[in-house]
């Protein structure tokens, strides 16, 4: 569909933006990726189902995307739709009693924003989760987690929207949560959950969370543009020591750099491409697999396509 077409489609039956060509190096951490075809940014929920629909309709794929801190977008961007949850970031208490606390919290909000209100609370089970950037929809789809805490722990529900546009409600239980993965799929729309936290003293909640962060902001490079760990660890092996054993910190293609402070992290250093980004982690691998013989797998999502 053209933009002309897209407009006269959703005309009436959609409130928010949309933009077209729009960079996606402007939309990740990693400062990297070419135009999606259209950029949707629904500001209610009848909005957000109306485009799904009008989508569906035309046959146009659609990609949900948070925060954007665990993705590489390929050089020739996104076909389709790219739909940004940016207006959905409440997060209230729903109830509580004597030691629990449960809360509301919509896939937008940021999870820094929800380890905020945790801490300020006193209530504790994400403090291991302080500093990862994101969102609370991309931590749950991919399971976000750090120093033996993870996003599962204290997932009650979700709401889900199919790509028809029904929403239903899924149990914990039926996510079939794993590391790093749920099964939640790409046509499926992450909209809120229901967490439940432990009440605890705050000081001690802060205690943790700033021990948590200190941790991090010392063994990550935090400030430079990342998506965090490019491949998952092996089981009971660390991914950033293999490649660190293998030689590999340093090691640079183009403008994509194995950092010498996390080698599991790859920065861009300035006008980084996917391409290169791709091709360093293709030859980390392969030195990885000749020096251990371990296999490395991918733990960012890479999508979009080939540049035409
Ligand atoms: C500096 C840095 C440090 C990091 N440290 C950690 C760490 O310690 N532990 C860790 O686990 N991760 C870490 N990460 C990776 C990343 O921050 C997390 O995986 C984060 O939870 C991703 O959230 P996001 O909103 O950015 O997801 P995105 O990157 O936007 O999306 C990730 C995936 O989830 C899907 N998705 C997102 N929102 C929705 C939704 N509402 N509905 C359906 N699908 C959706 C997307 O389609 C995509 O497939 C780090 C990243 C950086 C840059």
């Amino acid at each position: 569909m053209d933009e002309e077409t897209w407009q006269e489609a959703l005309s009436g039956i959609f409130k928010g933006e949309v933009r077209f060509m729009e960079l996606m190096k402007n939309h990740t951490s990693l400062r990297i990726g070419g135009p999606a075809d259209v950029f949707a940014i629904p500001q209610d929920l009848n909005s957000l189902r109306n485009i799904l629909i009008a989508f569906k309709e035309g046959e146009t794929p659609f990609s949900p995307i948070g925060g954007g801190t665990n993705m590489l977008v390929r050089d020739g961007g996104i076909e389709g739709v790219v739909i940004s949850f940016r207006a959905f970031r409440k997060v209230e208490t729903l109830r509580e009693d004597d030691e629990y606390v449960y809360l509301f919290a919509e896939a937008g909000a940021s999870l820094q924003r929800l380890v905020h209100f945790s801490r300020e609370h006193g209530y504790s089970g994400i403090e291991g989760l302080a500093g990862i950037p994101g969102t609370v929809g991309g931590a749950i789809c991919g399971n976000a987690g750090a120093y033996g805490y993870e996003m599962k722990d204290v997932i009650i529900s979700v709401s889900i929207m199919e790509a028809e546009g029904r929403i239903r409600t899924v149990n914990r239980d039926a996510l079939a949560f794993g590391y790093r993965r749920s099964s939640i799929t790409s046509d499926e729309l992450l909209l809120d959950a229901e967490i439940k936290l432990k009440k605890d003293r705050k000081e001690e909640v802060a205690a943790k969370v700033e021990n948590f962060v200190k941790k991090k902001w010392g063994s990550q490079p935090l400030s430079e543009p990342s998506a965090g760990c490019v491949f998952k660890n092996p089981p009971q092996l660390s991914a950033g020591k293999l490649i660190d054993e293998a030689g590999c910190k340093g090691m640079r293609i183009g403008d994509v750099e194995v950092s010498s402070i996390h080698a599991n992290f790859f920065i861009n250093r300035g006008e980084a491409t996917a391409s290169d980004f791709i091709r360093l982690m293709q030859e980390v691998a392969c030195r990885v697999k000749q020096i251990s013989g371990v296999v490395l797998e991918p733990e960012i999502r890479i999508i979009g396509r080939d540049e035409g």
